[in-house]
């Protein structure tokens, strides 16, 4: 008999300390989007049209791209991937074509599996966590709620395995972008963006956020590490916010080996495990696989123009699961402009263009960070990052069932860097070719540098971007399907960016 917990938002403390965060900056978001709006029609534009792919070839694309069940970094899968975007760069014409190797620790899960009280819990491994012996290993159950400094005071993990809740934080974007103003301009042309527009950040996990390597690094609310640092022995994290029971939940994708095993649960499942825990039933957590070593590949070639001075257009290629949306998507966007470029003859692109799909987004975004490292003196020479992810992918909403389209398009935002003349460029871009459902935000809104594949390139370079993404509900799971992807938007979107990239060859 399933058991059901109505579908609720569980938004949360961080999200509101976020937006105190924005709030204070408010009056200089709103003087730049000012200035912006004045500079806009003054910037200069390279002249001609730009030839675009037809929808169908992009559709293609993404379907070719989308073959395997995976692209995981350094995997079979991975490489084919790697293989299939050199060999369209080359077809499109793109010079000096390469695949830089990065060797990484390829760590695979074989078998992953929970036995509670005989019975076994559909469950799914976190990556990167640690293998038990074979057999898998055996201990009682502990609930510890969210992983409160109050939850572990009330029981005793060391020896057990501990069971936790992880929520994701809710954005409440249409109140940032229609009420506070707290960005540089908004594109929708069908009205869709409205007050209570919100959307789930899965990535955020805001009890298990990735990045620490040890108990002391890691934040006092990280319920994975305070477990540890306890003894506990492994630990069940319940998906309390992924629609309809799916328990694959691609993260922390930090790359960092972890000390001891862990599965991610999906909230249907969680609401009994938790009963059990809390009468501290006996389990057995069993996680087998291995780490060999491994190399991922940044893809990347060249279309030279007048002067050595770059245009940079990037995206990453590996992905969790299918990853049509993340990142065949985006992928595809790049490929669409490499292809529109090559088609303007040399003495017309003032610019040269560098692509770049890059490797390990999902190995701590190690792709994008040793691109920047290992050219530096092609970063001194790039004047705008364009980096493209998740475009054209379809809004859904969480139901007990699981995913429900809701017919619009998946909000997406661009990160702007706060130069006046690019925060212009953007906002002309927009206007010119508007996309559906789009926002241009201040890179550095909810962090130092975009919460985006951009991030490497930004923090090791401090290059200009433009970091335009979409963050529907199903990233990171399995269900980033090929049908999530409105296949109709995609050449409407490349115009855009082809805008966007004829200011950016003009500019002074
Ligand atoms: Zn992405």
């Amino acid at each position: 008999m399933p058991e059901t917990r109505r579908w609720e938002n569980t938004s949360s403390v961080k999200t509101s300390r976020a937006l105190t965060d924005i709030m204070r900056r408010l009056p200089r978001i709103w003087l730049d989007r000012f200035a912006a709006r004045r500079l806009a029609p003054q910037l200069p534009i390279l002249a001609g049209d730009i030839p675009l792919p037809d929808p169908g070839m992009l559709e293609s694309w993404i379907r070719d791209l989308c073959q395997t069940p995976h692209r995981r970094p350094g995997t079979p899968q991975g490489q084919r991937a790697e293989d299939w975007v050199a060999q369209r760069f080359r077809e499109i014409g793109l010079e000096d074509v390469r695949l830089d190797p990065i060797p990484i620790p390829v760590w695979t899960a074989d078998r992953g599996e929970l036995i509670v009280a005989g019975r076994a819990v559909p469950c799914f491994p976190v990556v990167h966590t640690a293998f038990t012996p074979s057999g898998g290993l055996r201990a009682p159950l502990v609930w510890v709620g969210t992983g409160t400094s109050r939850d572990f005071e009330r029981v005793d993990v060391k020896g057990r395995i501990a069971v936790a809740d992880v929520p994701f934080p809710r954005m409440p974007t249409g109140l940032m972008m229609r009420a506070m103003k707290a960005c540089y301009h908004v594109s929708d042309p069908d009205g869709q963006i409205s007050l209570t527009t919100s959307q789930y950040l899965n990535f955020v996990r805001q009890n298990f956020i990735g990045g620490a390597t040890s108990p002391e690094e890691a934040p006092a609310t990280d319920v994975f590490w305070q477990a540890v640092r306890r003894g506990a022995l492994g630990v069940c994290l319940i998906l309390r916010d992924q629609p309809g029971n799916s328990n694959t939940h691609y993260g922390p994708y930090d790359g960092i080996l972890k000390p001891v095993p862990a599965m991610w649960i999906g909230r249907e499942d969680g609401i009994v495990l938790q009963r059990q825990a809390r009468a501290g039933a006996l389990a057995t957590l069993t996680l087998e696989g291995s780490i060999q070593p491994g190399t991922m590949r940044n893809v990347w070639g060249v279309l030279p123009g007048q002067s050595d001075e770059v245009i940079l257009v990037t995206s990453h290629h590996d992905s969790p699961f299918k990853g049509a949306v993340e990142d065949g998507a985006g992928v595809a966007q790049v490929l669409a402009q490499a292809w529109a470029w090559s088609r303007v003859p040399r003495e017309r692109r003032p610019r040269t263009m560098v692509f770049v799909a890059d490797a390990g987004h999902f190995h701590g975004s190690l792709g994008a960070h040793g691109f920047a490292r290992s050219h530096p003196d092609l970063m001194k020479r790039a004047r705008i990052l364009i980096t493209l992810e998740h475009l054209g992918g379809k809004e859904v909403v969480g139901t007990n069932q699981g995913y429900a389209e809701t017919g619009r398009p998946a909000l997406t935002v661009m990160f702007t860097s706060r130069e006046p003349t690019t925060i212009a460029s953007v906002v002309r871009a927009l206007t010119a070719f508007p996309p559906r459902r789009t926002a241009a935000i201040p890179s550095d809104l909810l962090a130092p540098v975009p919460t985006s594949d951009a991030s490497g390139y930004v923090a090791e370079s401090g290059v200009p971007v433009i970091s335009w993404i979409g963050c529907p509900y199903y990233l990171l799971d399995e269900y980033d399907t090929l049908d999530r992807v409105d296949f109709a938007d995609l050449v409407p979107i490349a115009r855009t960016v082809t805008e966007l990239v004829r200011i950016h060859m003009a500019l002074p």
